[in-house]
């Protein structure tokens, strides 16, 4: 044979993949062509078979930096016609490629628009076959100007030839425009009033906006998967005004900087997360503030800022000349989607800015900005959204054989996962299902991206909470095969298969601590020791169940955990000698204590003992906001012995809540007696760890996962005592720790599930 088809799957499409195929091919001589299909990209190349080798292997090393290969696949061929290598054009096919995420300003058009002799000098959708919108703009795969929400633009001349030059960086850079024929950035003010400008013919909308943020004003921006709202981060008057009108007290606000050097004069910046930064997917990268202030009002009570860099072309020339950063938030109301749609947003973010940047490029999938964390020494995403989704997730290919699945996720963070194959797409980040407008949102989702990935699913995964809204979605998509899966085992799961471990893999042991989910006959849980695989799960030990009087209003009120936990442990005398809690103690708690449901829950122990210091005592604004109070009073580098907690089963919280007691009424600081818990807790797991490989020697890896592991102290010093007794410990890290990972769990054990069947029936 001298030719042979080779076909790429993974995310290949949309990412200047093909014309880099040509040019190495053409270098090494070989004839041949490259096309655009619905599986991905096929390839057929002739020559002799060592030229074939090296064409592939030169393929391989100089992959575009979007590119990111799946599988290749290679099988002989007739051979091929000519002594060209030529680019065809796109063919329809079965949906099966991978959406490109969107890509953040790459420096190529950065530089662009800012060189006054450049044919795209401010032009605020500058964009190339390196950078720009993806998933945010197709509608239909494959992945061509048609199938994009730029097909009402049609192509200038100077554009057209770009888009056809092979040596171009903008060949077939589907999104391409220029000031001359593609959309227009508007500045406008969302009362319907007419911007008046002094120089009436000579207004440039986005420098426009730069002039408003100095001012002091908030403007929406239209960002590449929703709107955005802005004000200057250095001005307390501004950010506090963006809070009243947003009705976001204290949850942190995101930063946009202009690069990598204006970040470090506020916090301290690691290689890997100044990498993180300017990375393609330009998320929001959690960092430890030092140095310059800026308004307290950005992230009251933390110790963190989180910052991201310009992700298109209007933030870059918005920020540029601007010298300090900006408060960069998504649009919306607090518990609500972020705004994509122009009229909606004008309308609903008319209370809260003033004034708009709009432009006419069509969103076709909302998306919010990602955030990572760099945890352990490696980057972890935490909410995986812009710049992540919906490329996929390789599981090992012992996942192949499974059936077409959806896993519908949890609660909170709800995302989706459609898994096919040994490939699992995870939904960007929705939000939290209270909310109608976030339960349309996420089935909105759902049903373009099933329809974008031409995916039916044969079975559905789902939490074993019957509460959850995801219960209902599940039910209008008609009746399948489903599987009910615990919360905290789809936790563990999820980092088994990001992992890539194999859907036979031996159990593991796995230390799942979150708010709270649903676990064996209907319990709440949510401080487990687990040993599981991916098919079963059994409970080896726990935090003790305490009542949650009021339900779910503990998690917003943490002076209810601290009463419920005191009452359990010690009585009421307990509570009544700590001042926070003075008159608490009400007939309504007596009864609701009394019929209140039971949980194992981390997150309410945490906010228990935040109430008790006297932390957001009688209430928080967001979710875990005691918990992180709790954390940023540990003193870094603190020494502190842990406290007595032990999960064996049937043990008690009262040797812990004695010692807080104790050291409260002693008047040490609330510094020291969060330090203790920290360490009590920590030592605790890493008891509950040894006690579980006496009973299961053989068991020698340990995963953490669950919303607390978001907390750093918790995890280094839990880390440290594990990796002590010689535990290798698997981390979340391309999936968020939180329920936003469940749907990718439950997924990988719906589909362990089914191939067990298979073997069981076969
Ligand atoms: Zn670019
Ligand atoms: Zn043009
Ligand atoms: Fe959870």
């Amino acid at each position: 044979m001298n030719a042979e088809q080779i076909r790429f799957r993974g995310t290949v499409q949309g990412v200047g993949f093909r014309p880099t195929v040509a040019r190495i091919a053409r270098a090494h001589g070989l004839p041949g062509h490259v096309r655009n299909d619905g599986e991905g990209v096929t390839v057929v190349i002739g020559g002799e078979a060592a030229a074939r080798e090296d064409f592939l292997r030169a393929l391989l090393r100089e992959l575009p930096p979007l590119a990111k290969i799946d599988a290749i696949e290679r099988s002989p061929c007739d051979g091929v016609e000519g002594a060209e290598f030529i680019i065809e054009r796109s063919q329809q096919g079965s949906a099966r490629t991978a959406v490109a995420p969107d890509a953040a300003l790459c420096p190529d058009c950065s530089a662009e628009i800012r060189d006054p002799f450049a044919r795209r000098y401010r032009y605020p959708f500058a964009t190339c076959t390196r950078c720009g919108p993806r998933f945010t703009i197709i509608t239909a795969v494959p992945y061509d100007r048609a199938s994009t929400t730029m097909r009402g633009f049609v192509m200038c001349e100077d554009c057209r030839r770009e888009f056809e030059d092979e040596a171009d960086r903008r060949y077939h850079a589907q999104p391409i425009a220029c000031g001359r024929c593609g959309p227009a950035a508007r500045l406008v003010r969302t009362d319907g009033a007419p911007v008046v400008s002094a120089s009436l013919s000579m207004l440039d909308d986005v420098d426009a906006v730069k002039a408003l943020l100095q001012r002091g004003e908030i403007v929406a921006i239209k960002g590449l998967g929703g709107y955005q709202l802005c004000c200057d981060a250095a001005s307390e008057a501004a950010v506090a005004e963006l809070r009243a009108r947003k009705r976001r007290p204290h949850k942190p606000f995101a930063l946009l900087a202009w690069d990598v050097d204006q970040v470090r004069r506020y916090c301290a910046v690691s290689e890997s997360e100044a990498r993180a930064l300017s990375s393609p997917a330009g998320p929001i990268v959690l960092l430890r503030a030092s140095g310059e202030r800026l308004a307290p009002s950005v992230a009251p009570g933390q110790r963190t800022l989180g910052f991201m860099l310009p992700s298109t072309p209007i933030h870059a020339l918005i920020l540029r000349q601007l010298g300090r950063p900006i408060v960069c938030t998504s649009g919306n109301l607090t518990e609500e989607p972020q705004c994509v749609d122009d009229d909606d947003a004008v309308e609903r973010l008319s209370g809260i800015a003033d004034w708009a940047l709009v432009h006419d490029r069509p969103i076709a999938h909302g998306i919010d900005d990602s955030v990572v964390r760099e945890m352990d020494g490696e980057i972890r995403v935490l909410r995986r959204a812009r710049g992540y989704a919906p490329a996929p997730i390789r599981l090992h290919p012992s996942f192949a054989e499974a059936p077409p699945l959806l896993a519908l996720g949890g609660h909170l963070k709800a995302t989706f996962c459609l898994l096919r194959g040994s490939s699992a797409v995870l939904s960007p980040h929705v939000g939290d299902l209270d909310e109608p407008r976030t339960v349309c949102a996420y089935e909105r989702s759902l049903r373009t991206l099933m329809a974008l990935l031409d995916h039916s699913p044969a079975r559905l995964a789902l939490d074993a909470h019957p509460g959850y809204r995801t219960r209902e979605i599940a039910r209008s998509l008609g009746e399948l095969p489903t599987e009910r899966i615990w919360h905290h085992h789809a936790h563990a799961a999820a980092v088994l298969a990001e992992h890539g471990l194999p859907a036979d893999a031996p159990p593991v042991l796995a230390l799942v601590l979150d708010g709270l989910g649903m676990g064996e006959d209907g319990a709440l849980w949510g401080c487990e020791v687990l040993v599981c695989d991916f098919l079963r799960a059994q409970r080896l030990a726990s935090l003790p169940s305490v009542e949650m009087p009021g339900g779910d209003r503990c998690a917003r009120e943490p002076w209810r955990s601290a009463v419920a936990h005191l009452v359990r442990a010690l009585g009421w005398e307990a509570v009544e000698s700590v001042p926070a809690l003075s008159g608490r103690h009400t007939p309504a708690l007596d009864l609701a204590l009394r019929t209140a449901p039971r949980a194992s829950s981390a997150g309410r122990l945490f906010d228990a003992v935040a109430a008790v210091l006297g932390l957001h005592t009688s209430g928080v604004s967001y979710e875990a906001q005691a918990a992180l109070a709790l954390e940023a009073a540990v003193d870094e580098g603190s020494a502190e012995p842990g406290y007595p907690v032990s999960l064996a089963f049937g043990a008690s919280l009262s040797p812990l809540w004695s010692a807080v007691l104790t050291d409260l009424a002693a008047g040490l600081p609330a510094s020291v007696i969060a330090a203790r818990l920290h360490e009590g807790l920590a030592l605790a797991l890493a008891d509950a760890a040894r006690a579980a490989r006496e009973r299961r020697p053989e068991i020698t890896t340990v995963v953490l996962s669950g919303g607390v592991w978001q907390n750093d102290v918790l995890l280094r010093r839990t880390l440290r005592h594990l990796r002590a007794d010689g535990w290798s410990v698997l981390l979340p890290r391309e999936v968020p720790p939180n329920d936003g990972g469940l749907s990718l769990g439950q997924a990988a054990i719906a589909a362990a599930r089914a191939l067990s069947q298979d073997v069981r029936l076969g």
